[in-house]
This record gives C-alpha cells, structure tokens and sequence, in this order.
C-alpha cells in the first residue's frame, strides 16, 4: 500500500475503533449531530441525479474518458470518514477496508469498484467535482439551476469552512478529545485551515455536540 493508502486505512480503522467503543446514546447524539447534513447531502444528489446523470453517462461511463475518481488525487476529510461510518454496516466499511488494501481499478480512485463509489455518503469533495464541460451543458441555458448549485456549494461552506465552528470540526474535535488524530483532520492540522480556524477567535467547547 502507499502512504494515500495507508492513511486511509489507518483512519477507518482508528474511526470504527473509537465508535465501536461508544455506548449507545453517544452514537445516538452523533447521529443527531450529522441528521441536517444528510439532509443536504440528500438535497445536493437529488439536484445532481436531475441536471447531471444524463451528461455523465454519455460524456465519461460510454465513452470512458472519466476525469472523476483519479487515483489517490481525492482529499478526504476525517469528518467525511466519520459520517460515511456513521451511516454504514460493518459490512460496508469491510468492503471499504478492503477496497483501501486492493483496489479493484490501479488507475482509478481505490474507492471505485465495478458497481461505484464504495461510500454511502461519498467525500463532500467527490459530491461537488463537477468538470468545466459537465457544467457548461447543464447550465447552459438553465441560470434557475447554476444559482441553486451556487446556493448549494454556499450551504457546504457552513458545515466545512471553518470560520465559524462547522460540523466537520467539531467531529475532528469530538474523536480528538477521545485521544485520535489523524492526517485527514485537515481543519486541525492544515496551516491554511488552521490560520482560518484561529483568525475567528472561538473554538469548539468540549465534543462539540
Ligand atoms: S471516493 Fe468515490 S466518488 Fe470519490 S473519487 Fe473515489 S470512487 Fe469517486
């Protein structure tokens, strides 16, 4: 495995750990903690089925020249992991683990196998890929549709863009208190997000929730 690999790996495992060991009410309180999230998530691919499905389908599955899903070149965020985890069966992140160790496609995404995205709720980064000629076609001639995708990429700001506390820092810094770290605890650990994170002058109170 390489190191994209290993730290996807390690981070899975160290999640599924940590939430293993959590009683009841706490997972309950996480999963309230993530229900308005799905709820956009849900919103977002409803939009997408409707403006995209058809263009993606022509343009990359049958003339197989996907820009989407290139190897080890997705950012994952832990709180994507986590969410992801929160949301599946031991049988799906099984799959996921194996899918990190052997990768059904060397050129491709290791999450992507035969059937897809190996994630119920994919990386937030992956929901909002769109390439340049996706977007022209579909929005083309269709400005109700280009405002409500800008209204949607807006809406992501207020669960990840941490200058204000969002969703996906308060879940590194519920695993956190728990004693995880993680190279994908990117609003922890990336100078960028960090310098953000700290210009706001409030941080996240203990777990969060
Ligand atoms: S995580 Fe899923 S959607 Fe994202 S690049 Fe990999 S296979 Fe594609």
């Amino acid at each position: 495995m390489n190191s994209y690999q290993n730290e996807q790996l390690e981070t899975l495992t160290m999640i599924r750990q940590h939430l293993d060991a959590l009683g009841a009410a706490e997972i309950s309180k996480l999963k309230i903690g993530i229900e308005d999230y799905l709820l956009f998530r849900d919103q977002v691919t409803h939009f997408l089925e409707n403006h995209f499905t058809a263009i993606c389908i022509q343009k990359c599955y049958q003339n197989r020249l996907s820009a989407c899903c290139t190897k080890d070149g997705i950012i994952t965020f832990f709180a994507d992991m986590v969410i992801n985890a929160l949301v599946s069966d031991n049988a799906d992140l099984d799959r996921l683990e194996h899918a990190i160790r052997q990768p059904a496609d060397s050129a491709k995404c290791i999450y992507l196998s035969e059937t897809g995205c190996g994630w119920n709720i994919k990386p937030v980064v992956c929901e909002f890929f769109l390439c340049d000629e996706a977007e022209k076609k579909a929005f083309n001639g269709n400005p109700d549709a280009l405002q409500q995708w800008k209204k949607f990429k807006n809406a992501k700001q207020t669960y990840t863009w941490p200058d204000k506390i969002v969703l996906f820092e308060i879940l590194e810094r519920y695993f956190m208190d728990m004693g995880c770290k993680s190279p994908l605890m990117y609003l922890h650990y990336s100078p960028g997000l960090v310098r953000i994170r700290k210009g706001r002058h409030t941080e996240v109170s203990h777990s969060g929730f």
